[in-house]
């Protein structure tokens, strides 16, 4: 697409990398095989996916034969939860009460089944608390064991990164299997399976400046679980269906950049959202979850008064693309569950703005952007006057 406009959604999603494209584009423009077929050509895409599992495998601190490729993050949650809530004949699941809706739904749809949700509660921070969840495991007024639960490792609002490790220590305590959707941390944050001690994980290739269309579900071979979609067997028979190639290669290439680039990617968008922060403070927002544990590359805002849909179309007039909400909901005008969920007031929270910068993003952007913002709020601000 060509346009000048200045992109801050990468939380929504990223540029493919041109060196990632690159690793793709055989597997595009020449023949290839159907993974499955026994011929030069099957053989050929079958040793670029087992490549690709291995460098999915080494970014995230996993073993090549735990990782299940799937379409999409949103696949791997739903994979996760009802395939394994299914599987084992859970009675009783709890999922925390920030989740993206990969989750959340996928986990009501367990509800036709009998099985029984439980929501565990966020802080003002937008931290699951390991209060709240001792509180859960250990309280219940039927008989029914919690057997999964499903904590996210970072916010894709808020940045909030969750202690994953000690709420798998407390989970595995009372025999309960613990999945975490890494979608939006990994290639933000240090992701390392077998550290968080969690039975699995999901990933997105477009969060990390790899193609849409490819996804996993990092999973511990001990844990039981059902497909979701029955067919050619493929991926150990936990998902069939013909391997997207050229996708699964293009994941695997942005998973190896992570492993090299990720220290200095994490600095340099640091530094960018601690000036834009700055600046952001000094016009008066309110940013949500500023006392928690980010992801370095995430800001999330609101301005009194001013209406978060408003301002994200006004700073799109001025070339800026920032998100309201959460971009995978933003077809929704309800405020954002994260928010309510951190307790806060209803009409700041429909104010919410979410910047989320990469690592090609500038400081002179963040400049550009800050005296645009300053100009439309006044906007904005002179026009609610009139109207009141
Ligand atoms: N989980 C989280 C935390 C996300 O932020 C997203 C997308 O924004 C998803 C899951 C869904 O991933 P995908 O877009 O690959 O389906």
């Amino acid at each position: 697409m060509d346009t000048q406009a200045i992109y801050f959604d990468n939380n929504g999603t990223t540029a493919l990398d041109q060196r990632v494209l690159e690793t793709m584009l055989p597997y595009l423009s020449a023949q290839s095989g159907n993974a499955t077929s026994r011929h030069i050509f099957g053989r050929s895409s079958r040793q670029a996916i087992e490549r690709a599992r291995e460098q999915v495998a080494d970014a995230t601190g996993a073993h090549p034969s735990q990782v299940i490729f799937t379409g999409s993050g949103t696949e791997a949650d739903n994979l996760a939860i009802c395939g394994i809530t299914a599987k084992n004949g859970f009675e009783k699941i709890a999922v925390s009460a920030i989740e993206h809706p990969a989750i959340t739904r996928a986990a009501q749809s367990m509800k036709a089944h009998g099985v029984v949700i439980e929501s565990i509660a966020a802080d003002t921070q937008g931290k699951i608390t390991i209060d709240a969840l001792q509180d859960l495991l250990s309280s219940g007024n039927d008989d029914k064991s919690i057997g999964l639960i499903s904590v996210m490792l970072a916010n894709n609002e808020t940045g909030a990164i969750q202690d994953l490790a000690s709420i798998a220590e407390i989970a595995r305590k009372q025999h309960a299997f613990v999945h975490t959707d890494a979608v939006q941390a990994l290639g933000k944050m240090k992701v390392d399976f077998a550290e968080l001690n969690v039975h699995a994980m999901s990933l997105s290739s477009h969060k990390i400046s790899g193609p849409q269309g490819a996804g996993a579900l990092i999973l511990d071979k001990r844990v039981d679980i059902q497909p979701l979609l029955l067919g050619g067997g493929q991926e150990r028979g936990l998902r069939s269906g013909s391997e997207n190639v050229a996708a699964i290669v293009g994941f695997g290439a942005a998973c190896e950049l992570i492993s090299r680039e990720l220290i200095q990617r994490i600095g340099s968008v640091r530094q960018l959202r601690d000036q834009l922060e700055k600046g952001l403070v000094k016009l008066g927002a309110v940013i949500f979850g500023h006392g928690a544990d980010r992801l370095a590359n995430t800001s999330f805002f609101a301005f009194e008064g001013i209406e978060g849909e408003t301002l994200v179309m006004a700073l799109d007039r001025k070339g800026f693309a920032v998100a309201s909400g959460s971009a995978c909901s933003s077809d929704s005008t309800e405020p954002s569950h994260v928010l309510m969920a951190m307790g806060v007031d209803e009409d700041l929270a429909r104010g919410a703005i979410r910047v989320s910068l990469s690592n090609v993003n500038t400081a002179a952007q963040i400049e550009a952007f800050l005296l645009v913002l300053e100009g439309e709020l006044s906007r904005l601000r002179r026009l609610t006057a009139i109207a009141v």
